[in-house]
């Protein structure tokens, strides 16, 4: 497969935002990647060309079943121009895992991965320089066929749009308040849970907004079969540091095995932290807030890098975490996780790909 480039003329370029209002998601750069897929030709014409509107049939089975995987990656500007991906191939495997639960075809990931640097560079302009803030890198893929019988498509799009992000939480790094949910369920035991597919947060849009309502930024998902374990938060995977240990949910099935998360399980591992993976119950948690055993509770995530937690609201009840306010240990794996990526640490795990 050969890729296409085709680049726009430089009076087309859209005028760049704010690098100081960028939010999170809202701006796109001048290209995307994108390639097509059929039974008879896999898939076939790559290009990278202006940014633009999809055109799909109303019937395309993606807009009917929901039948959508999708990647979440950045790029880092470093101090002395360096561009950096980090750990970017783990996210194209990933997008395969998620592809074959999904009932779609596997990508080429070296070839997707050399397409990919090469969109960056060409919208090199659009990653931003404040600090904290990165491309944000969204690869993509539907199923297009028009039919409305209920089947995995025949027919999909990859693409691969790109964009400037400051900090992901609009409070940018101090804690976020967590409304943990016992009525509703991200995912259950045979779900795709573990797929990054569209699905599991159309799934978790209602429960947002009530905890919206109740004051809260995001949602904690406990084990659907019991409602009782911690799964994950919304777009981050979760950790407790208790006195003596740190802790995660184990990869089950229903949660999204984050790229971050493994990263934290690495760097405690490498700094001689007691880390276990083990099922954490609501009643652990409870106890451990109300007692004091229980010193920090943070997620992480790649658009978040970490989020420290101040404040969990369960079955009516509000439980400080810590003294509100981030702790050292969440800090330690921001400083370190942010330092690696913009060059300004080591890279010991070999994280790091400089593609310019
Ligand atoms: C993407 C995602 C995460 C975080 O994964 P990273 O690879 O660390 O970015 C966690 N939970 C869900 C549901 C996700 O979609």
């Amino acid at each position: 497969m050969k890729l296409e480039i085709f680049p726009i003329e430089a009076d087309k370029k859209k005028p760049k935002p704010d690098w100081n209002q960028l939010g999170f998601g809202k701006h796109f750069s001048d290209h995307f990647f994108i390639m097509k897929y059929d039974q008879s030709q896999g898939w076939h014409h790559p290009k990278i060309e202006a940014y633009r509107p999809l055109t799909l049939d109303p019937a395309a089975i993606v807009l009917h079943y929901a039948q959508e995987i999708f990647e979440g990656l950045k790029a880092y500007k470093c101090q002395n121009g360096a561009i950096h991906l980090f750990r970017a191939k783990e996210n194209l495997m990933r997008m395969n895992r998620s592809a074959k639960r999904l009932c779609m075809p596997e990508i080429d990931i070296d070839f997707v991965h050399s397409a990919l640097k090469e969109l960056i560079l060409i919208d090199q302009e659009w990653i931003p320089t404040t600090s904290g803030s990165s491309l944000y890198i969204r690869p993509t893929m539907i199923g297009t066929e028009p039919t409305i019988g209920v089947k995995a498509s025949s027919e999909f799009i990859f693409y691969i749009i790109v964009g400037p992000a400051g900090s992901y939480y609009a409070e940018g790094f101090s804690p976020i308040r967590i409304f943990v949910s016992d009525q509703f369920v991200r995912a259950v035991r045979g779900g795709v849970g573990e797929a990054k597919t569209g699905a599991n947060y159309a799934a978790s849009l209602l429960a947002g907004q009530e905890a919206k309502k109740a004051g809260y930024s995001q949602v904690l998902w406990l084990d659907a079969i019991e409602q009782k374990y911690v799964e994950e938060v919304g777009t981050t995977n979760i950790f407790f540091q208790f006195e003596n240990e740190l802790v995660t949910s184990p990869l089950t099935g229903t949660i999204l095995p984050g790229i971050t998360r493994d990263s934290v399980a690495k760097l405690a591992q490498n700094w001689g932290m007691k880390y276990v993976e083990r099922r954490i119950s609501m009643e652990e948690v409870t106890e451990g807030a109300n007692s004091g055993q229980l010193k920090e509770v943070f997620g992480s995530g790649t658009a978040a890098v970490i989020s420290p937690v101040s404040e969990l609201h369960y079955k009516g009840k509000t439980y400080k975490i810590g003294n509100g306010k981030t702790g050292p240990v969440a800090q330690k794996f921001y400083d370190e996780l942010v330092g690696i990526q913009y060059g300004k640490k080591p890279d010991p795990f070999g994280w790091i790909e400089r593609i310019n």
